[in-house]
């Protein structure tokens, strides 16, 4: 199977459903089949065969959509590019990706002239006449017949770099396609669903997670958002009956901080989901209260999006969890061939069809993510008795005080909702004594004096004396964010590697 073959499938079985409703309009499978064949055939009169890869990078918009799935019909492989990503950083990934051709909007034309300094590839632009017009690509008829395998690589996704050097995880067809398979067998996606896509298709989360597993799979329709915006999303939810989507959680937060949220009529939903960072039970609850069924997730791009998910009827009874493996996918805690009893913290492992192929040009890199198959995940995690994952933190973030494990991530749950608190993320800073200590990092609506005292009387009845955050400094305005809404801890750490002259100590 390959997505290709899908999207035609869909053209053919339902071809006057929606596919993708966008603002006013609406388009139907049959017209995406339709104008995605005149692409394919346009790009392959410029030269694109299978293999080659072509980049997008557009706010989201139909066209977006089909240039790749335009791209996926050729067999060549399509390379979102975050547009949040500045001209400098957006040239390695041209240079690494060699893209044949790359279809922007004007307005973010400028963001690949350093790319295009250092890397040939043709820019079309689909709004405007600084490059070569979009329209010029499209050639009405059949897209040429390419035998498509699911092996063959479909996307390379760049992963968002909380941790450092962007790496591009080349997924194939079969890896887009295994996560959305086990996720209408878990539950019962089909065609009928309506699934919102509101942060920019060019992130893995959006382009894998939603477009291709919840609506390319099972033939559903998409309503895309231009721009991601919690009232307008909100809105949306009502008016377009959404049935399903995923997010992640800094996005579900604001929109429960909307006047009126508590009366809205959400009740459409069959499948909300969070994940791609830590999830505090209170905004769960804060959901299940409004009847919207949120479950939390797992997933990392190097496995196409989606690892484990949490039944709605789950995760009444088991908080904090983030549900069992998809089906068809296997995870481990700890080493490759090594079996860690339950409730053991170690690496988290996954196995199955939707692990990347390899990281693209990173042989070294692939070789120390991948074994065997196994993909080590960087994550820390444990599985109960009877298999549910519980997301530790990532090993990156945990710190070592005293000789014992502290994570960060147990840390900030806990102290999530302390009244007047908008914003905090404990990170380990320096200690002559314990080696490393844990440091809160807030930002608050209150006296910084007054959250510190809250932080120590919360910390004292709900964690161990060592897990205790020794410090705590008002940052004085919201913490660093990456662009996908995840805490920028690297750049929290980077600020702060031990604790500031202004912290206030906890002890
Ligand atoms: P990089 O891999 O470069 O750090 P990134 O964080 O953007 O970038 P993604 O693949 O987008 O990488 O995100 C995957 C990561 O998000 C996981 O490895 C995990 O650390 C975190 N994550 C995903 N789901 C959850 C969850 N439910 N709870 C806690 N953390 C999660």
């Amino acid at each position: 199977m390959n997505l290709a073959d899908l999207t035609r499938y869909w053209g053919r079985a339902r071809p006057r459903q929606q596919a993708i409703v966008f603002g006013d309009t609406a388009q139907t499978w049959a017209e995406l089949d339709a104008v995605t064949d005149a692409l394919a055939r346009g790009l392959a009169a410029r030269g694109v065969r299978k293999g080659d890869r072509v980049a997008v990078m557009m706010l989201n918009r139909p066209e977006l959509a089909h240039v790749i799935v335009a791209t996926l019909k050729l067999g060549a492989v399509s390379v979102p590019l975050n547009f949040r990503l500045t001209a400098r950083e957006l040239a390695p990934l041209l240079v690494d990706a060699a893209p044949r051709v790359v279809v922007v909007e004007d307005d973010l034309s400028a963001l690949l002239e350093a790319g295009a300094a250092q890397t040939e590839f043709e820019i079309y632009s689909v709004d405007g006449d600084s490059h070569r017009p979009y329209p010029s690509l499209l050639d009405p008829g059949a897209a040429p017949v390419v035998e498509i395998a699911g092996d063959d690589p479909a996307f390379i996704c760049y992963t968002s770099g909380t941790t450092g050097v962007q790496k591009g995880a080349v997924i194939t067809h079969r890896s887009a396609i295994a996560p959305g398979i086990s996720q209408t067998v878990s539950y019962g996606f089909t065609a009928r669903d309506r699934v919102l896509c509101s942060a920019p298709l060019v992130y893995t989360g959006s382009v894998l997670s939603v477009f291709m597993q919840l609506v390319v799979v099972p033939g559903a329709t998409m309503v895309l958002l231009r721009e991601y915006d919690p009232e307008i999303a909100l809105d949306t939810f009502e008016r377009e009956r959404i049935t399903a989507t995923t997010t992640v959680p800094v996005i579900w937060e604001r929109m429960t901080t909307l006047p009126g949220f508590g009366k809205r009529k959400l009740a459409n939903f069959t499948f909300a989901a969070t994940g791609g960072a830590p999830v505090s039970a209170d905004l769960l609850e804060c959901y299940r209260r409004q009847g919207i069924p949120l479950t939390q997730v797992y997933g990392l791009t190097e496995a196409s999006g989606m690892v484990a998910s949490l039944t709605y009827e789950d995760a009444l009874s088991r908080p904090g969890f983030t549900g069992r493996a998809l089906v068809g996918t296997r995870v481990r805690i700890g080493e490759p061939g090594e079996h860690t009893p339950p409730g053991e913290v170690g690496e988290i492992l996954v196995h199955g069809e939707h692990v990347m192929r390899e990281y693209w040009n990173r042989p070294e890199a692939t070789a120390a993510a991948l074994t065997d198959g196994w993909l080590r995940t960087g994550d820390l995690g444990l599985q109960d008795e009877d298999g549910f994952l519980k997301i530790v933190d990532r090993s990156k973030d945990m710190l070592i005080s005293g000789g014992l494990n502290v994570y960060p991530a147990e840390i900030e749950q806990v102290l999530h909702g302390i009244e007047g608190l908008v914003d905090l993320a404990v990170i380990g800073v320096t200690d002559d004594r314990w080696g490393e200590v844990p440091m809160v990092v807030f930002h608050s609506a209150r006296p910084s004096a007054e959250v510190a005292a809250d932080i120590a009387a919360v910390a004292a009845v709900n964690l161990a004396t060592f897990k205790r955050p020794k410090h705590a400094v008002e940052l004085g305005e919201p913490l660093p964010r990456t662009f996908s809404g995840k805490l920028a801890k690297p750049a929290l750490r980077q600020r702060f590697p031990a604790a500031p002259a202004e912290a206030v100590p906890l002890d």
